[in-house]
């Protein structure tokens, strides 16, 4: 083995160089044992310097401190932005139904109250329409161009 070598594994445990190592050899990356020169007893693993890189990130996988999983968890996934589907605007509002819909349904129940027993049957007919439309309306209008979708 030629060229510099740089330590990218320090393990205090046998088992734990045969890990290393074994991932090491997995990923076809050249590499060394050595005791431990410096600091607590052990053992490093070494490899070449082009291949630190890749190492490192074996390495890192198997100690489970991937840098770039570890970034991707903390930042949250951006909120889904309702975008206009015809003219790609963002000012979009949200059609109130639940509103709409409880607001029609004491409409309609004071319809029945007011009208006339033989009317009532209407208000009936006014809710059930109503429970159609809401199925029907939009869920999301377009400020710019007028354009629903659900
Ligand atoms: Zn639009």
């Amino acid at each position: 083995m030629s060229g510099k070598l740089v330590t990218i594994a320090k393990c205090s445990t046998e088992a734990e160089v045969d890990g290393v190592s074994a991932a090491l050899r997995l990923a076809a990356i050249e590499h060394v044992v050595r005791r431990a020169t410096i600091g607590a007893p052990g053992w490093e693993l070494a490899v070449r310097d082009v291949d630190s890189d890749r190492a490192d990130e074996i390495v890192n996988d198997i100690y489970g401190i991937n840098t770039r999983e570890a970034e991707a968890a903390v930042v949250p996934p951006p909120a889904p932005l309702q975008v206009c589907e015809s003219c790609g605007a963002t000012d979009i509002a949200r059609t109130p139904k639940l509103q709409i819909f409880l607001l029609g349904l004491v409409m309609s129940i004071g319809f029945a109250f007011v009208a006339d027993s033989k009317l009532s049957r209407v208000s009936f007919f006014l809710i059930a329409g109503l429970a159609i439309a809401m199925l029907v309306l939009d869920k999301w209008r377009c400020r710019e161009c007028g354009n629903g979708w659900k």
